[in-house]
């Protein structure tokens, strides 16, 4: 998506050839993978180790880089959790094809992210509590939300309202998948529905907003949980700002629809730094469990 685009020559950890159209990206790694990448939010240069050590946050400015499925879980997670529903791919419902074929661009992101789609489910403890996670990879295909995402993240909240477990859901997407048309669209009416289940059951579900969710993610469980929260800066919403600055014909203020700006107008719950995160869930989880 366009509004997404980052300049030449910088790299994201966790989302290596993110860009669904970025047919130059294994190129560009190469070229840009070294000891030191430049932050995105300071433009100095961090050494990688520092940076990786520190959860992938720069050290300098606390910008937070973004972080694969299997990283969000294994940083929320105690050791000896256990990946389930991970078997689903998806079947190019629409046998769509642009420049390039659906099926060639699933292939190609089943190989960079080895996953089978922008989304990974694992059941384990998160300090002293059980729970369900879904996270999702935005280096699949911009994790957008086709059939499989949606279908494995009702899973997960129908194994979280059955074994009574919280469900945690790691949010990280430009939206609905364009080339499952309106199949994509109806995972919003499946997924809150399954929602709506784990909340008449009473099992709470909290919802992490990483940079960036946006699109029909954004308009159905990204803003369903119990508890809303986001990581600092994440860019959320629906819209680009682009789109809606055309759309009113006015300037948007100082850092529309970044976290901080979503919290003080009220759509958000907390915004909290990665390093802390897990034990703001515990705390929340307590709370919520009382
Ligand atoms: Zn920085």
């Amino acid at each position: 998506m366009s509004w997404f685009k980052r300049e030449d020559g910088e790299y994201e950890p966790g989302s290596a050839g993110s860009l669904p159209d970025a047919s130059d990206s294994a190129e560009r790694n190469v070229r840009t993978e070294g000891l030191w990448i430049k932050c995105l939010g300071c433009r100095q240069v961090v050494w990688k180790a520092e940076l990786e050590a520190n959860l992938n946050v720069c050290p300098k400015c606390q910008h937070h880089f973004k972080i694969g499925a299997r990283q969000s879980i294994s940083m929320l997670l105690e050791p000896g959790y256990e990946l389930v529903d991970g078997g689903l791919r998806s079947t190019d419902p629409l046998k769509f094809s642009d420049v390039k074929s659906y099926k060639s661009r699933l292939r190609k992101a089943q190989e960079q992210t080895g996953l089978n789609d922008a989304i990974l489910n694992a059941v384990g403890m998160l300090g002293p509590h059980p729970v369900v996670v879904s996270a999702m990879e935005y280096g699949f295909i911009g994790g957008s939300m086709g059939a499989v995402v949606g279908e494995t993240i009702a899973r997960a909240a129908d194994q979280a309202r059955t074994t009574r477990k919280p469900l945690i859901v790691v949010a990280a997407s430009g939206g609905a998948r364009m080339m499952e048309g309106v199949v994509s669209l109806m995972q919003m009416a499946k997924i809150s529905t399954a929602l709506g289940q784990l909340d008449d059951a009473k099992v709470p579900y909290i919802c992490v907003l990483t940079d960036p969710t946006t699109g029909g993610v954004t308009a159905s469980f990204a803003m369903l949980g119990d508890l809303n929260i986001a990581e600092p800066g994440a860019l959320i919403g629906f819209a680009g700002p682009r789109v809606i600055e055309q759309t009113i014909r006015q300037k948007l203020p100082e850092g529309f629809q970044r976290s901080e700006f979503l919290l003080e107008r009220g759509f958000l719950d907390a915004v909290v730094h990665r390093r802390q995160l897990k034990a703001y869930l515990v705390r929340a989880l307590e709370f919520l469990h009382a």
